[in-house]
């Protein structure tokens, strides 16, 4: 920081602390001994996200809120648990610390999170998300969190595949001769 006065390039500090969202540093040149201050303040940083279609936009909490909101709707959430997750997302999306982020990388930061927390929120939201084009994909998105819920079983080895068949195994069971 060049000197105001003289243009000396070198200053001593005399004294430095910390100001709304920056800090003032008193300092003294080195070549003619005046006095000035310099003011150190963190440049907010734009976070852009590249969209499915290659469009660019600046990163929207709100529209990560709204994207959540919708997919937790009446569900027995904490009041606070979509601001929270907005949060956690958000600082995740800074530390990578990257300039441009596609939506898929905030799409699944979300259904990670949704997904440990709530399946109905996450069904709802990755129906946005991953937009199923129809209910064998839907169905394809429950079975796999079923099996993830039930662990390495497959779901179909612990439940009757149809209701049916539960029926059908009291109808063969020993007859009462009505005769
Ligand atoms: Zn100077």
């Amino acid at each position: 920081m060049d000197c105001p006065y003289c243009g000396y390039h070198d200053s001593r500090v005399t004294d430095s602390r910390e100001v709304n969202e920056g800090i003032r540093r008193r300092r003294q040149c080195l070549g003619c001994g005046a006095r000035f201050t310099t003011y150190e303040r963190i440049q907010p940083v734009s976070l852009f996200v590249i969209k499915k279609d290659r469009r660019r936009e600046v990163f929207d909490r709100e529209k990560l809120l709204n994207g959540m909101r919708k997919a937790c709707e009446k569900r027995p959430l904490p009041a606070d648990t979509v601001d929270r997750l907005a949060d956690e997302i958000e600082s995740e999306l800074y530390r990578l610390g990257r300039a441009e982020i596609p939506s898929a990388v905030i799409g699944d930061a979300v259904m990670r999170r949704l997904r440990g927390l709530d399946h109905i929120a996450y069904i709802r939201f990755a129906s946005v998300y991953r937009e199923f084009a129809d209910i064998t994909a839907l169905k394809h998105e429950v079975d796999t969190l079923m099996d993830g819920a039930v662990g390495t079983v497959p779901s179909s080895a612990q439940l009757p595949l149809l209701p049916d068949e539960g029926v059908a195994v009291v109808a063969r069971g020993p007859r009462r001769s009505g005769r």
